[in-house]
C-alpha cells in the first residue's frame, strides 16, 4: 500500500470493506476468484477482495425481493428521510471517501471531492423527488367511466457501473430506484469496488433496511449475466461502453427486462468565429481533460471555425502544456494516471494513426514513464480529419483532436457523422445560431457556452448508440416504475 494510503490514516478506517453487502449482512466472497484492487498510479495493491459466488449473487437477488414489499410500503417521506441521511453521511465522510476513490481510481483528490459532492447530490435530490411521484386523472373518453393513471415501483432492480465515476454512477441510479420504492443490487466495476462498498456501509448506517441496497463484487460477465437473466430482476441500469451495453440488451430479451443504458460517446465541441475565444479555450480544456479524458463527456473532437483556428490551437496547446500531471494525491495535480495499460495503448494508437495521416502534435504526444507506466501526457493534435481513428473512436484518454471547419452547415454535418450522440458543446454568441445548431445537433445534451451542465435535476443521456433512457431528474424515475391504468365504471 502506498505510504499516503494507510487505512489507519483514514479518519474512519472501517469505511474500507472487502466484504460484500448482501441482504443486510457483510459476507466474505465464497468464489475462489480474487478481485485485486490496484492503485493505477503505481501498481500497488490497495485491497484484495474474494469475488462473490453465484449462490451469493442469488442471495442478493432474493434478499432484494424479500425487502421490496416493505420498502415500497413506506411513505415517500420516510424513504426520502433515509436517503437524506445517507447523503448527509457522505458529506460527513467526504474526505475519506475521496481518499478511497483516488486510491483505487487515480483521479486527483480535488476531482474525487467533487465527485463525492455530485454523488451525494443525487441522493438528496431524489429524497425530495420521492414525494412528487404523482399519478394522473384522465379526462374520460366514455361518459360513465373515471380513469386513473398510477405509477408503481417496478420491483427488484440492478445497477452495473463503471470505474470512471465510482460513486456518482451508483447514487444516480440508486437514488432514483430507492426513491421510487424499488430495491437494488449494485455490481460495481472490479477496478473500483471500495467506493461502492463504502457507500453501502453508509447506507446501512443511514437506516436503509436490509436487502434494499446490496453490493456484490465479482466478474462483470458472470454476475452481469445472472442479473440480466434473473426473472426476479425487473429492471437493469448500466453505465459503460456501448459494446457491453449491447451484450446486456441481448441478455435482457428472455425476461423482457426494462433496461436503461448510459453508453459511450464521441462528444463534440464546436467553437464558432464569434465566440469568446479565451473562454472557449478555457472551457474546452475542462471539456476535454476532466477525469484525465476518461469521461463519457470528454470532448473527443474539437471543431474550430477557420478564422479563429490558428489562435485557438495556439492558446489551447499552451493551456494543455500547463496542466500538472502526477499522482492524484499530490497538491495541485490536475491530470492523474489512466486506468490501465490498455487505456494508455489506445491513446498511443490514436496519436500514431493521426500523425501518420497528417495531424500535427502541438503538445504532449506520448507516455510519461518517469511518472509511471499508466501516465500519458495531455496531448493536442491539430489538423485532424475524418479519415483518422480519433474522429470515430472514443479515445477515453487525454488526447484532444482539433479540426478546422468553414460553415455552420459543414460542422453540423460533421458533428452528426457518428454513431454516438451523448454530449456536444456549442460556443457562439449568435442567438439565432444557438437555436439552429442546438436543434440540429443529434445529441442528448448540448452545453451552450458552458462545459459544466451535469447535476441531479438534468436528464442525462444520449441519442443513437450512446444509450437508452435518461438518468437524473424526474425523467429517470420512469426507468424504475410501471405505469398502471385504472378504469372505473361509475354509471
Ligand atoms: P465497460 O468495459 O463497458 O465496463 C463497464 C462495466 O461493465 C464494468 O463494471 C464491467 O465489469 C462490466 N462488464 C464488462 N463486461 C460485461 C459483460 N459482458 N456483462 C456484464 N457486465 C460487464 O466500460 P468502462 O471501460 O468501465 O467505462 C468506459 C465506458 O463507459 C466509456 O465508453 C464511457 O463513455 C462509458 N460511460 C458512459 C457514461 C454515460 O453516462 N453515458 C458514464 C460513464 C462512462 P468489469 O469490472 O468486470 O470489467
Amino acid at each position: 500500500m502506498p505510504p499516503w494510503f494507510q487505512t489507519s490514516a483514514l479518519q474512519r478506517p472501517s469505511l474500507i470493506s472487502t466484504r460484500h453487502y448482501i441482504a443486510g449482512g457483510w459476507v466474505e466472497g465464497a468464489s475462489g476468484d480474487a478481485v485485486n484492487v490496484v492503485n493505477p498510479c503505481n501498481g500497488d495493491i490497495v485491497a484484495d477482495i474474494r469475488a462473490v459466488s453465484a449462490d451469493q449473487t442469488s442471495q442478493a437477488i432474493s434478499g432484494a425481493k424479500a425487502a421490496f414489499p416493505r420498502w415500497r410500503g413506506l411513505l415517500a417521506k420516510e424513504r426520502g428521510a433515509i436517503l437524506r441521511r445517507w447523503a448527509a453521511l457522505m458529506e460527513t465522510h467526504r474526505e475519506d471517501l475521496s481518499t478511497i476513490m483516488t486510491a483505487e481510481q487515480g483521479k486527483p483528490l480535488s476531482e474525487s471531492r467533487g465527485e463525492i459532492d455530485y454523488a451525494a447530490g443525487f441522493l438528496a435530490w431524489f429524497a425530495a423527488e420521492a414525494e412528487r411521484i404523482d399519478g394522473e386523472v384522465l379526462a374520460p373518453h366514455k361518459p360513465d367511466r373515471r380513469m386513473l393513471v398510477l405509477r408503481e415501483p417496478i420491483g427488484v432492480t440492478a445497477a452495473i457501473t463503471p470505474w470512471n465515476f465510482p460513486s456518482a454512477m451508483i447514487t444516480r441510479k440508486a437514488g432514483a430506484a430507492l426513491a421510487a420504492g424499488c430495491t437494488m443490487i449494485v455490481r460495481p466495476a472490479s477496478e473500483t469496488p471500495l467506493s461502492a462498498l463504502a457507500l453501502a456501509l453508509l447506507a446501512e448506517e443511514a437506516g436503509v433496511p436490509a436487502g434494499v441496497f446490496n453490493v456484490v463484487v465479482g466478474d462483470g460477465k458472470q454476475v452481469g449475466k445472472m442479473l440480466m437473466e434473473s426473472p426476479d430482476v425487473k429492471a437493469v441500469s448500466f453505465t459503460g461502453s456501448t459494446e457491453v451495453g449491447k451484450i446486456l440488451i441481448r441478455q435482457s430479451a428472455d425476461t423482457v427486462k426494462k433496461v436503461s443504458m448510459e453508453l459511450g460517446g464521441q462528444d463534440t465541441f464546436i467553437a464558432f468565429e464569434d465566440c469568446d475565444l479565451d473562454k472557449a479555450v478555457a472551457d474546452a480544456i475542462v471539456a476535454k481533460f476532466t477525469t484525465t479524458g476518461q469521461d463519457c463527456l470528454a470532448a473527443n473532437r474539437i471543431f474550430v471555425q477557420r478564422p479563429i483556428y490558428d489562435a485557438f490551437c495556439e492558446k489551447f496547446a499552451a493551456a494543455t502544456a500547463m496542466l500538472k500531471t502526477g499522482p492524484g494525491w499530490e497538491e495541485g495535480v490536475e491530470q492523474g494516471p489512466l486506468m490501465n495499460e490498455g487505456a494508455v495503448a489506445k491513446c498511443e494508437a490514436h496519436v500514431a494513426d493521426a500523425t501518420v495521416k497528417g495531424a500535427r502534435v502541438l503538445a504532449g504526444g506520448g507516455r510519461l514513464p518517469k511518472l509511471g507506466s499508466n501516465f500519458f501526457a495531455p496531448t493536442v493534435l491539430a489538423d485532424v480529419t475524418a479519415e483518422m481513428k480519433i474522429f470515430r473512436e472514443e479515445t477515453f484518454g487525454p488526447v484532444a483532436a482539433i479540426l478546422p471547419f468553414e460553415t455552420e452547415e459543414d460542422v453540423i454535418a460533421a458533428a452528426n457523422d457518428t454513431e454516438y450522440g451523448l454530449a456536444s458543446y456549442l460556443y457562439t454568441n449568435d442567438m439565432r445560431r444557438i437555436w439552429r445548431a442546438g436543434e440540429a445537433l443529434e445529441y442528448g445534451m448540448v452545453g451552450v457556452n458552458t462545459p459544466s451542465f451535469t447535476g441531479p435535476p438534468i436528464p442525462f443521456g444520449g441519442y443513437k448508440q450512446s444509450g437508452l433512457g435518461r438518468e437524473g431528474g424526474a425523467y429517470s424515475l420512469d426507468d424504475y416504475m410501471e405505469t398502471k391504468y385504472l378504469c372505473m365504471e361509475v354509471a
